[in-house]
């Protein structure tokens, strides 16, 4: 909205300077489209949508990315950007982990820049605003941690854009997933939103967990398929031989023929020696190799089995927050086609299994031909 031209902190001197974007959009320049939302629209109660929607309509380029979304307009209705606009500077908005200090703690100073609105618009502004919040709040309560919706937060995404699919309260209480462009941008860059009735997809997810569970009913096949998984990525991570036992074999027939050669009165001496040497090396190589690989990770059938109890009793009666925990584990990716109104489930073995195990990177899941 407004072009921070130079920011320069120093011990002492804290100088920053702004000046309004003057470049024209739309048949106005920039700083008075900014202008007109704050102090026509926003002033005069319009929502986070709305604000939106006007910004997108008429073609005004977002601060990030090509359309502007409700949370864009949120950040910039911040006190502390209105502030700004005002004309004040200020600073230490934020502390430790991007998180807001309280306004006490800000280092505001008066007349830092060229104002944008007056100081009466901005406090119009904040007044209409805490009073929509009280409207607002409840729409913004499924983003918290306590968040009813397990599939949200990334595990479930829109194939189309990429973007997450996230929780979505429709008619009647009943709840859906839909294409995060779909509240967030009324689905620019994306397309016609489709909504995934959340318990259908829910239960969908967790049957097939418990399906992938029962598979592993045989606890020695459980703890083959998981130990083979984990051979597999360790071969891969370390350059690994095949057939080292073999090999070893086969070096100590050729030294064993060539010393019986020389017994039996081989005249080549030279060759034999140098021989003999080459062969010694390459035994020496393998036998390290074989060293090395009797460290291949591997679990055993009561570590595996206390896991796998405790999924089970998580699916069954855990809370909310113990089931996400479970699905980031168990599920790669869930992905929603919109064209085709099909969802697909990715599974995959849990990291924590993988991870403590210390089978490490460039592990690709197995889906177990789900
Ligand atoms: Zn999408």
């Amino acid at each position: 909205m407004i072009k921070a031209m130079e920011t320069c902190f120093t011990t002492l001197v804290i100088k920053s300077i702004w000046v309004p974007d003057d470049r024209v959009v739309a048949g106005r320049p920039i700083h008075e489209w900014a202008r007109h939302c704050l102090v026509e629209l926003a002033a005069n109660g319009a929502s986070l949508d709305e604000l939106r929607d006007f910004c997108n309509r008429n073609g005004i380029p977002a601060p990030r990315g090509r359309y502007w979304s409700s949370t864009t307009w949120h950040s910039l209705l911040h006190p502390n950007c209105l502030l700004q606009y005002a004309g004040y500077g200020v600073w230490n908005v934020r502390g430790r982990h991007r998180r807001y200090n309280p306004p006490s703690d800000w280092v505001i100073v008066a007349n830092a820049h060229e104002a944008l609105i007056t100081e009466e618009e901005a406090k119009g502004i904040l007044a209409v605003r805490s009073r929509r919040r009280f409207v607002t709040g409840a729409n913004t309560s499924n983003r918290t941690r306590s968040s009813p919706y397990l599939l949200s937060g990334g595990i479930f995404v829109c194939g189309r854009c990429g973007a997450n699919m996230v929780g979505f309260y429709k008619a009647r209480g009943r709840g859906y997933y839909v294409c995060n462009s779909v509240p967030n941008r009324r689905g620019l860059g994306c397309g016609r939103g489709v909504y995934v009735s959340q318990a259908e997809i829910e239960r969908e997810v967790l049957a097939g967990l418990e399906d992938l569970l029962a598979k592993c009913a045989d606890e020695r096949q459980f703890v083959r398929q998981v130990n083979s998984e984990l051979r597999r990525i360790w071969e891969q991570s370390h350059g690994y031989e095949c057939d080292v036992s073999r090999r070893l074999v086969e070096v100590e027939r050729k030294l064993s023929n060539i010393r019986r050669s020389l017994e039996d009165g081989l005249e080549d001496t030279a060759w034999a020696n140098k021989r003999l040497r080459e062969l010694a090396k390459e035994q020496e190589r393998l036998l390290s190799l074989q060293a090395v690989e009797r460290c291949v990770p591997q679990i055993d059938c009561r570590m595996a089995m206390a896991y796998r109890a405790d999924v089970s009793r998580a699916i069954a009666c855990g809370t909310n927050a113990e089931k996400k925990r479970l699905l980031a584990a168990w599920i790669d990716k869930i992905e929603l086609a919109p064209e085709t109104l099909e969802v697909e489930i990715r599974y995959k073995i849990p990291e924590p299994v993988v991870d403590s195990m210390g089978a490490g990177g460039g592990f690709e899941p197995p889906t177990f031909g789900l």
